[in-house]
């Protein structure tokens, strides 16, 4: 299946990957480096207890700290294999059906790796399984 993206098409979205890899890449640097700590090997999150005596607190903190590093990280990973898929001819092309993506959809998240509907089918049962797991 051929994607219905044009040469411009995927010009753009490959600088929209690109500027979004390379934001995203400064936000995670900002927040392991938030204590000044510049170097690579000292990056670390925030000591939240160091913040506050509230224990709870400082632990809804410290969690809310390493989900939001694993959301970016997660981001980072989509981003990557998206202009993996681009340079290797792929891109565009659902991982589910095999079917192009729609050019509007791509645009609106140059990441997608699936069409709407299997994306929408993803969703529904990936909240039915985290619904019946509990
Ligand atoms: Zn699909």
């Amino acid at each position: 299946m051929v994607s219905p993206l044009s040469d411009r098409d995927i010009e753009s979205l490959h600088a929209a990957l690109k500027q979004r890899r390379a934001q995203v890449g400064v936000e995670v640097q900002e927040r392991l480096h938030r204590h000044g700590l510049l170097t690579h090997e000292d990056a670390a999150l925030p000591n939240r207890r160091e913040e506050t005596d509230d224990e709870a607190a400082a632990d809804t903190a410290a969690r809310m700290d390493i989900a939001a590093v694993a959301r970016e990280a997660e981001e980072l990973a989509r981003l990557e294999g998206a202009l993996k898929r681009l340079a290797e001819g792929e891109y565009g092309i659902c991982t589910e059906c095999g079917e192009p993506i729609a050019r509007e959809r791509l645009f609106a998240n140059p990441a997608a790796t699936r069409c709407a509907e299997c994306q929408q089918f993803a969703e529904r049962t990936d909240r039915h399984r985290k619904a019946t797991r509990n």
